[in-house]
């Protein structure tokens, strides 16, 4: 498995106005393509090298740390590309929607809690719905940290995430993170994230 930048499937002004083409611009170019730098100069010459992420996660604890905090930011940012498309439909459906049922009530309720989780995690960090044998839950993580790794406190197959580190919305937003994550339910890519609740 190659580490590169991965190229986004829209451009950078395709989520306007809910995040702006500068803000876009600046978190690919720049932060993300700077983790995957960092991550190929941490592995290389080493037994890590082009070793796929997801085997490293489960042992992230024994790898050094510029691995480990790299290696996770290039993962997380990954997805949370494809966990956003522009023109969204606004809620799942078919067995991903009735699992978020199951679990919260109701899709309105998951999304207050979901959001909640993400506006109260403290300092950087990001926020997740995840599944366990087709059980869904969220959970949110610290830094780098991901639910597929040894050291996340709630693990589980990473279906979604929101970056919620400051970079990722204080040109458009400040200090205002509640006001970054309501605008993100508006680009949630639900169609994509059906399709990976199912993939066993
Ligand atoms: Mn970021």
């Amino acid at each position: 498995m190659k580490i590169e930048l991965p190229e986004l499937q829209y451009s950078y002004d395709a989520l306007e106005p809910y995040i702006d083409e500068e803000t876009m611009k600046i978190h690919h170019t720049k932060h993300h393509k700077k983790y995957v730098e960092k991550y190929k100069a941490a592995v290389q010459d080493t037994e890590l090298e082009g070793k796929p992420l997801n085997e490293i996660f489960p042992m992230i604890s024994k790898v050094p740390f510029p691995v480990a905090s790299n290696g996770g930011q290039v993962y997380n940012h990954n997805l949370f590309w494809r966990s956003m498309a522009p023109g969204s439909k606004k809620e799942p459906e078919g067995a991903l929607a009735e699992a978020i049922t199951k679990e919260f009530g109701s899709f309105d309720t998951f999304k207050e809690k979901f959001s909640e989780i993400a506006a109260t995690q403290f300092g950087s960090g990001w926020a997740w719905l995840i599944s366990n044998d087709g059980k869904v839950s969220i959970t949110s993580t610290s830094n780098h940290i991901n639910p597929l790794m040894d050291i996340a406190e709630t693990r589980g197959k990473p279906l979604f995430c929101i970056d919620v580190w400051e970079h990722a919305y204080y040109l458009k937003y400040k200090n205002k993170r509640p006001d970054f994550i309501k605008a993100f339910w508006n680009l949630v890519n639900w169609t994509g994230i059906e399709l990976r609740f199912e993939q066993k």
